[in-house]
């Protein structure tokens, strides 16, 4: 975690959960009661409360929306989250926005200045969708500055461990010609590396951008990941942002 933003651990509070904490999300088919228990745990644990939580559907599109009061609580203890939607942003000190991943990039954004955050979930279809271009976007609708704008790339499934087919390595080619590699036969793609270069596209500088570089895939203890263990994968890790001020 110490790669997203100890200078302003006063002003802002994340974290993302590990295989330690359990499944987080309602999407594996896991007891809804347990996955309400292992959130409540792990939220309280970080002192924030289970009903201040609002999670999307993440159904891997690029679509980022302002979360307001009126928000509160969805998907947090049942499958009543926001549709539509992979990315959340708030200028609401009171709101926790959530976003589950196995694999997928969770991705922080900060504006220490304009107190804004946001969230966003990036596939490889979100990637090449360009999400983080409209979470940026819709940070800025809140009153973000781009140049203030602090971005954290969160654990996911680096270039050592995804290997795509030949139609979705084209898709990154198209974006960005050196995110496609090709080792031992299979074309690996660089995930972090285009996320990078989308945002420094939209004017984000490269030192407000920090990312994890572990490996939910090669992590097997302390990650889950869809790619890893496929029918197996039995839960989704939780990330969580809230402004402190
Ligand atoms: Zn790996």
């Amino acid at each position: 975690m110490e790669f997203i933003w100890p200078e302003d651990v006063d002003k802002v509070q994340t974290y993302i959960s590990t295989k330690e904490e359990g499944d987080l999300s309602f999407k594996w088919g896991n007891d809804e009661k347990v996955v309400v228990e292992n959130r409540i745990k792990c939220l309280s644990g970080l002192a924030l409360n289970i009903n201040d939580l609002v999670t999307c559907n993440q159904p891997h599109s690029n679509n980022v929306i302002i979360v307001g009061s009126e928000s509160v609580g969805r998907g947090a203890k049942q499958k009543d989250w926001l549709i539509g939607c992979d990315g959340l942003v708030t200028k609401d000190k009171d709101i926790i926005l959530g976003i589950e991943t196995a694999d997928c990039i969770p991705i922080f954004l900060f504006d220490p200045i304009n107190k804004v955050v946001g969230l966003a979930h990036a596939g490889w279809r979100g990637v090449v969708g360009n999400i983080v271009s409209e979470l940026i976007d819709q940070a800025i609708k809140l009153g973000a500055q781009v140049d203030l704008i602090k971005v954290a790339i969160g654990p996911h499934i680096q270039s050592c461990c995804f290997k795509v087919q030949g139609n979705v390595a084209d898709e990154f080619k198209k974006i960005l010609d050196g995110s496609v590699s090709e080792k031992e036969g299979r074309l690996h793609v660089d995930l972090q590396k285009v996320v990078f270069y989308q945002l420094t596209g939209v004017g984000v500088s490269v030192e407000n951008i920090s990312a994890s570089n572990e490996c939910t895939s090669c992590l097997k203890d302390k990650y889950y990941s869809f790619r890893r263990d496929k029918d197996e994968c039995a839960g989704s890790m939780l990330s969580v942002i809230k402004l402190k001020l």
